[in-house]
This record gives C-alpha cells, sequence and structure tokens, in this order.
C-alpha cells in the first residue's frame, strides 16, 4: 500500500510530490496536463512588492527564502537551471511617486526596493521609460515548463508518474485507505487547480478562479537582460531574442482558449513597454486558481480525513508552493500545524451549512 495518491500535474502536485519524496513517503502522483495548463504558461514571477498599495506581499520575508532554497535544491539534483533571479525596473510618473518610493525604501520595504533613483540609458533605447526609475531586488522568475518537464522526468523514471485523467467515479474511500482502480494508498491529496470544481469531494472550496493571457515575442537588440519591465504588466527576456509578456485577468471568461480581446489588451500594454517592432511567436491562456480571499486552501475533508486538498495558489503559485508544501507535509508527518490563513478549516462551516 503507498502513503499517497497526489492528483494533478501543475505546479501544486509536483511541488507536493517532491516534498513527500523529500520525506521518503510512497506515492503515485496521477495527472493530465492537457485539461489545463495554467502552471506550463505561467510567466513564473515572484516579486515581494505590490504595487497597488506598494506594500510588502503576503508573508514575502518567509516566502521568498524558502523558494530560493527549495527551487536551488532542485536545480541542482536536475542538473537544470530554471530558477533566475533577476530584479524589476519599475518607472516613476510623478515626484510624488518618487518620494513615496524612496520613504519607503529607507523604512519598511528596505529589503526590496533599491534607494536608488536610475535614469533611462542609451542602452535601453527600445524600452519606454519616462525618465526615471526604482529597482526592487529580490525577485526573479522560475522557468516553469523547463521545472515541470524535469519533475515529470524525474518521476517517470522513478515510476512514480501515471499519465491520466483521473476519473473521480472510481475512487473508494474508508476510513483505512483509499484505492483507485488497483492502486490502494493511505492517503489522497487532490491539486487540480481550478478543476477541483469537478472534484465531487472539493468541489465546495470557494475558488475565484481568473483566467490569464500571455505572449511571447522576438525582437532584436532590446538591453534586458536580468530585468522585469514593469508598466501596467511586464516584459522579461526568455532566451536569445525572446521575451515573455503578460499578463492580463478576466474573471469572467473560465477557459483555456486565446481571445482576441486579450490578445489586443497585450498589444496595447507592449505599446507603453516597447518602443520598436516585434514578431509574435507565441499566445498562451490558462486559469488561475484563485482562492475568495486570495489565500492557499491547504488541509483535510471534514469528513475524510485521509483526503487533502493543496489548491488556491492563485497568481502566485511560484511563491506559495514550497513554503505551504512543507507546512502542509509536516502537517501530514508532524502534526505541526496549518498555517490558520491557509487551513481549509476556515471553510468548514460552507458544507456544513
Ligand atoms: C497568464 C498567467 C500568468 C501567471 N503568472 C504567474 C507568475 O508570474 N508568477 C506566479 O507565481 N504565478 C503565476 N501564475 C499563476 C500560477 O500559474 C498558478 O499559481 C499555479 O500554476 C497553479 O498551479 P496548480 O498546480 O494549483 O494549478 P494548475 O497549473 O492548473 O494545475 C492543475 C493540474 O491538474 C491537472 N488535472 C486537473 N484535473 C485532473 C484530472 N481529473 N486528472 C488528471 N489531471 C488533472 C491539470 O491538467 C493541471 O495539469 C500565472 C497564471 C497565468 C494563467
Amino acid at each position: 500500500m503507498l502513503d499517497y495518491l497526489v492528483i494533478g500535474n501543475g505546479l501544486a502536485a509536483n511541488i507536493v510530490a517532491l516534498k513527500l519524496y523529500e520525506n521518503n513517503l510512497s506515492f503515485n502522483l496521477i495527472g493530465n496536463s492537457q485539461l489545463s495548463n495554467c502552471s506550463q504558461i505561467a510567466a513564473g514571477i515572484w516579486n515581494p512588492i505590490v504595487f497597488k498599495r506598494m506594500t510588502k506581499s503576503w508573508m514575502a520575508d518567509e516566502l521568498i527564502p524558502e523558494l530560493l532554497l527549495f527551487y536551488k535544491k532542485w536545480e541542482k539534483e536536475f542538473q537544470t537551471k530554471f530558477c533566475n533571479e533577476r530584479v524589476i525596473i519599475k518607472p516613476f510618473f510623478s515626484q510624488e511617486e518618487k518620494d513615496f518610493w524612496l520613504k519607503k525604501a529607507k523604512d519598511d520595504l528596505s529589503n526590496y526596493l533599491d534607494s536608488s533613483v536610475y535614469k533611462k540609458n542609451e542602452k535601453q533605447n527600445g524600452l519606454i521609460i519616462p525618465s526615471e526609475y526604482g529597482i526592487v531586488k529580490n525577485c526573479g522568475n522560475i522557468d516553469l515548463p523547463v521545472f515541470l518537464n524535469e519533475c515529470q522526468k524525474f518521476f517517470s523514471l522513478k515510476n512514480h508518474f501515471i499519465q491520466e485523467v483521473f476519473d473521480y467515479n472510481l475512487v473508494e474511500v474508508n476510513t483505512e485507505n483509499v484505492s483507485y482502480k488497483n492502486i490502494v494508498a493511505k492517503n489522497i491529496i487532490f491539486c487540480e487547480g481550478y478543476l477541483v470544481k469537478n472534484n465531487p469531494y472539493f468541489n465546495w472550496i470557494p475558488l475565484n478562479p481568473v483566467k490569464g493571457e500571455v505572449v511571447e515575442i522576438e525582437t532584436n537588440n532590446l538591453d534586458i537582460d536580468k530585468e522585469i519591465y514593469n508598466r501596467n504588466g511586464f516584459i522579461f527576456n526568455l532566451t536569445g531574442n525572446k521575451y515573455k509578456v503578460g499578463a492580463t485577468y478576466n474573471w469572467k471568461h473560465l477557459n483555456d482558449e486565446l481571445s482576441d480581446s486579450g490578445l489586443n489588451e497585450l498589444k496595447n500594454k507592449l505599446k507603453l513597454m516597447l518602443n520598436k517592432s516585434y514578431t509574435l511567436v507565441n499566445h498562451s491562456a490558462g486559469v488561475r486558481p484563485s482562492a475568495i480571499d486570495r489565500r492557499p486552501i491547504i488541509g483535510a475533508h471534514p469528513m475524510h480525513s485521509n483526503m487533502f486538498t493543496f489548491n488556491g495558489l492563485g497568481t502566485k503559485g511560484v511563491m506559495l508552493a514550497p513554503y505551504f508544501a512543507k507546512n502542509f507535509v509536516n502537517y501530514l508527518l508532524k502534526k505541526e500545524e496549518l498555517n490558520k490563513e491557509v487551513s481549509i478549516n476556515r471553510f468548514y462551516k460552507l458544507l456544513n451549512g
């Protein structure tokens, strides 16, 4: 009998599975990325600042060190690079904005905001930067297609990975174990992102999913290498002349389909950031599994103590998943308390009425 069955094939399922592996537990991962592909298309950026309010992103001080430890460890293990530390360039549009930034850089955001004011230089010709800008430190991005591909190779090689669409009708659960087809496990962990809506055990968790679209473009001689330029959207270098541009937010049309309106929105964002020609090379869409209160939703089913969910990573999966997968696995193994803000307990009343 296995210790765990993990369902899903995105960031959540793979990071939970890596944490189970680190703890020498036996498990199978059943997933199919053809159903939805939010993790595969995400920009993978981590950013400690909420620009709208110029505040620190929730738990950034704890989440960023953990994410660096986690992804760098697995870069070494997989012998593949996917963790790119970067800075964010944020242009100033008024004296007030600049003064507020500098105040914050000396005050509560000193770990993250560079306290210098930078002037646009001649190398940045392709970018539309008004004249001066600030820099956010301790940012970066995970190349998610590379990371997820390495996870899949790793788990396949170890016979942990089963590529299929999980059929909820075939699950049998009792107090001792969970069985699915010919697999018997002590526990099951569901990590299906927004497709949890199809899961009869957890379809009541209150997600507020948000569709997002991104594009990849090619353009020459744009001098941003380690930087992410952010101006009501972002652009950063992937490899060579290829850049990723994003992203849109749409709460109405929850599907993975490419839309003309999404594409136009991204082209308009680009118009504000880039003053040179480019070729569109890729366009993709996905649905972020955001929770109603913007916190992950993690923990046990109220009626089945061997069924769990790890979901609600929303717009910040890259930052949240390593820290909370560690908290979750310690909760499973060592009865460590789940952070109250992410524990599924907060929504039990929805099921019980
Ligand atoms: C345009 C866009 C840009 C983004 N940019 C960023 C960013 O810069 N930084 C950041 O941190 N986050 C970003 N995100 C959010 C990030 O993608 C999510 O937080 C994260 O990927 C969610 O991972 P997940 O595993 O919970 O969900 P998903 O990626 O949706 O994974 C769920 C997986 O489960 C599989 N699955 C579901 N049901 C079944 C079933 N019945 N059987 C088998 N498999 C099943 C699905 O096919 C899928 O592979 C972005 C998202 C989008 C859409």
